[in-house]
């Protein structure tokens, strides 16, 4: 295994998950009408377009640092309860790497762990909530595991993807327990979360970015 993340090559990563985002705005926007009230889309895009916008800024600093910075990004543009999630993970991500320049594979662990900790804390939920969760908590448990049976890169990324695929799709037969579909009468069933439709976007992003940067 031979990972090394520059804030670069972060930043091309979240570069890819905007675009990923920018062109499902009709999807993700129907998801959210059907169980929410219709703005994740415009959310989750005007934050991961304000990070892209702040790319040069964002270049200059040691992975920590940026970190921080993107959570404020997201803080600010996100806004909904996705800005507070998303914006409160990255500000924890950035905390617990205090001192790192760049991650290597235990680092983005670390990065994913984190996230996943803080927003269950923060949005006081846990998985089978039907919320991004279910697609991020899933992921950190296949990346867990592929660290832990020492599955090279490749096969590490392609297990991520796919617990994140299969945790997004299972939320439509989930009932709500947080966020505004939680207040419809059916609780959302047979409607897939939109965050963590958005949440898959992400990890797909993330995987094929840096997988292809394996040789
Ligand atoms: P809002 O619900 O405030 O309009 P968004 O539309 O941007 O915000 O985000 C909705 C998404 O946020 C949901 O699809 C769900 O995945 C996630 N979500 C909502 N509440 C919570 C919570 N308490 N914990 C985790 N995720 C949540
Ligand atoms: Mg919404």
């Amino acid at each position: 295994m031979g990972l090394l993340i520059t804030t670069e090559d972060f930043i091309e990563y979240i570069k890819l998950a905007a675009h990923r985002i920018a062109g499902e705005k009709d999807y993700v926007t129907k998801l959210d009408a059907a169980t929410g009230d219709g703005d994740h889309w415009v959310n989750m895009n005007s934050g991961f377009s304000a990070i892209v916008n702040a790319e040069e800024k964002l270049k200059t600093m040691p992975i920590d640092e940026a970190l921080e910075v993107i959570g404020m990004i997201m803080m600010n543009k996100i806004g909904g309860s996705s800005g507070i999630l998303y914006g409160g993970a990255y500000l924890a991500a950035g905390m617990k790497m205090k001192g790192c320049e760049t991650l290597d594979e235990k680092g983005l662990y670390l990065f994913l762990v984190t996230m996943v900790e803080d927003m269950m804390q923060r949005g006081n939920a846990r998985p089978g909530f039907k919320t991004m969760i279910d697609a991020l908590y899933p992921a950190v448990e296949a990346y867990r595991s592929a660290l832990d049976q020492k599955k090279d890169i490749k096969t590490l990324f392609s297990f991520v993807k796919n617990a994140a695929k299969i945790g997004a799709e299972s939320t439509r037969n989930m009932e709500a327990v947080k966020g505004r579909a939680s207040y419809m009468a059916e609780k959302g069933v047979g409607h897939l979360d939109p965050g963590a439709v958005t949440m898959y976007f992400q990890i797909e992003a993330l995987c094929d970015y840096f997988e292809a940067r394996i040789d």
